[in-house]
């Protein structure tokens, strides 16, 4: 008979192998047992409820959830679907804002870049940028130099990634198809390019890995009151169409451009504190436009826009102005794009690229917090925290780039509501669950992968998922007889909460900007997934095709 020593090593044994086994599989992460996830949430009393599943809450989310608090995130439409999804897609200083002066913006923002990168390297790609220096530009010469050299300064910027100034000549062999008769020379900088609904999505899988809840199709309507002081919301569940409520000790308001909407929610008095400011941006294939880096360059208005490749496309943005709209309905206008084409076609001499080029479009709103006599395109792109008599936080305001920093700030705050004292673990955190230990190492695994599958999108899948990727592999040949879009679906299904095929062709994958062919080669096949997954009937299916088709013609522009 086994004795208990023996038995004893055998457990450890198991214990080990079932470990190694599961280490690097995702915790699931779905809709699928909505209904009673749903109930057990609204059962419980929550340290905090964070309204907007935004880069905004999901960084304050697994801020709030790696201290320790019992944190749940209410988004009400898909996370990342508002300006999330919609942003240049950049983890940037901001060199324009050396202009107005922000130093201590530009420094955060410039040290965060690296911390992004070191946590998700996957995600957060290091690019050089090209800074054209144009007759009557933005910059001269000096003045660029200049420029970045305190950006590099403020932001610890060294060795192989330092600025280098090159002559025209030397840019125009970098970048041939720059106009020759208004370049004088460039200097070329290094920023970061990111997918910001992927890592939106990341932030709120590790939150969720640190035992925090959050839902997606939950629109959170009204608050709950007690002597006057909230200790909960009231919401509307889009999936079901039910009325429920959620309890907290503490309640921040993270829902970027529509912040002063929950604010008079909660107050009808309260003054509105944001502006906002519309960003478009287009899409071309790179056959179209066929340019090799990134570059930010003047506008005849005095403006200055970002070309930015990415695989087969290169995107053009941004707009910026003033919106009063349907915060809903944000779309690139035609007058949008028109704006967008003649600013690329004055830098680039590419006299045949039309409207008829565009592949896809975007547009988002910045909430930008009220200057007096400032335009948007003056106004600070700081963060700013607003504090309501009933307890409410209110965050709006920021980048993209300073989600940390900003979450951290939130967070500060809700500790010494909470008379708690723990502080921040996000500078060290390295946010998917199973990360590369450097670029280099995601670099090597990129070109192993991709000759061990060459016809699989390796580049996407990878700095999607990062090591996930493999389970999507796997799947795709164990699970689903070599269809690699479904395994791809089904992943997205149940371990990144996707509700509706929108969901996947717009924010889980970016092929609604980046990718319209494959939209329109799998939409049928992948609305299929959804359906078998989610157990959807014909009139579903057929309901969520005119949906996606719709909302495919108003990208292309159609
Ligand atoms: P959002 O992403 O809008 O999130 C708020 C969420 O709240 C939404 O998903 C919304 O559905 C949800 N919500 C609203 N009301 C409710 C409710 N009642 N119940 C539940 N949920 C609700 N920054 C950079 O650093 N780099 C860039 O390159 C960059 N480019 C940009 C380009 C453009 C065109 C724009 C517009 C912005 C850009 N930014 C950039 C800024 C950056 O994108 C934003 O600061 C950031 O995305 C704002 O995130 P957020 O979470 O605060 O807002």
């Amino acid at each position: 008979m086994e004795n208990e020593q023996q038995s004893s090593i055998r457990y450890r044994n198991f214990a080990f192998l079932y470990r190694k086994m599961t280490e690097h599989r995702p915790k699931t992460f779905s809709n699928l047992n909505r209904p009673a996830v749903v109930k057990a949430a609204s059962e419980k009393e929550w340290d905090l409820i964070i309204i907007g599943g935004g880069i905004t809450g999901a960084g304050i989310s697994l801020d709030a959830a790696l201290r320790g608090l019992k944190v749940l995130l209410l988004e009400k439409s898909d996370f990342a679907s508002g300006t999330s999804s919609k942003s240049t897609k950049l983890i940037h200083g901001g060199l324009r804002y050396l202009k107005q002066l922000e130093l201590g913006l530009v420094r955060e923002s410039g040290l965060e870049r690296v911390v992004a990168h070191n946590n998700a390297c996957h995600l957060v790609h290091p690019r050089n940028m090209l800074l054209p220096i144009v007759k009557q530009g933005s910059f001269s010469a000096f003045s660029a130099g200049i420029a970045i050299w305190v950006y590099d300064v403020l932001a610890r910027v060294s060795g192989k990634q330092k600025r280098r100034k090159l002559s025209k000549e030397d840019t125009l062999k970098l970048e041939p198809l720059l106009n020759k008769n208004l370049l004088k020379s460039s200097v070329v900088y290094s920023e970061y390019r990111t997918d910001d609904a992927r890592l939106t999505m990341e932030l709120i899988k590790a939150a969720r890995r640190n035992q925090a809840a959050a839902f997606n199709y939950m629109e959170v309507k009204d608050f709950n009151l007690v002597n006057g002081q909230i200790v909960g919301v009231n919401c509307q569940d889009i999936l079901s169409d039910e009325p429920l409520s959620f309890r907290s000790k503490v309640v921040v308001n993270a829902a970027g451009p529509w912040v002063d909407i929950l604010r008079k929610a909660d107050n009808p008095d309260s003054q509105t504190n944001l502006v906002l400011s519309k960003g478009s941006h287009i899409v071309f294939n790179k056959s179209d436009l066929p340019i090799n880096n990134s570059t930010y360059f003047d506008v005849f208005d005095g403006r200055m826009v970002f070309a930015i490749p990415r695989g087969k496309s290169v995107y053009v943005g941004t707009t910026d102005t003033i919106y009063t709209g349907n915060l809903d309905e944000v779309v690139c206008s035609a007058d949008d794009a028109a704006y967008l084409l003649k600013a690329v076609k004055h830098m680039f001499d590419i006299p045949k690229l039309s409207t008829e080029d565009i592949q896809s479009s975007w547009a988002g709103l910045r909430p930008l917090v009220k200057q007096s006599g400032k335009g948007t395109k003056d106004i600070s792109r700081k963060d700013e925290i607003f504090y309501s008599d009933t307890g409410l936080i209110s965050i709006a305001g920021g980048k993209l780039t300073g989600f940390r920093k900003m979450a951290e700030r939130v967070v500060d705050v809700v500790m010494e509501r909470l008379e708690l004292s723990k502080q921040t673990l996000t500078e060290e955190y390295t946010i998917h669950h199973n990360p590369y230990e450097n670029y280099q190492q995601y670099q090597e695994e990129l070109k192993q992968l991709q000759q061990k599958h060459p016809q699989a999108d390796i580049a996407h899948l990878l700095s999607s998922y990062g090591k996930d990727a493999y389970i999507i592999l796997q799947d795709a040949s164990e699970k689903w007889g070599g269809d690699l879009i479904k395994s791809e679906v089904a992943y997205t299904i149940e371990h990144e909460a996707a509700a509706l095929p929108i969901d996947f062709i717009e924010r889980r994958t970016g092929w609604l900007y980046f990718d319209m062919t494959s939209v329109k080669k799998h939409l049928d096949r992948i609305i299929d997934c959804f359906a078998t997954e989610l157990g959807k009937d014909a009139a579903w299916v057929k309901e969520q095709k005119v949906y996606c088709l719709e909302v495919i013609r108003k990208h292309g522009l159609e």
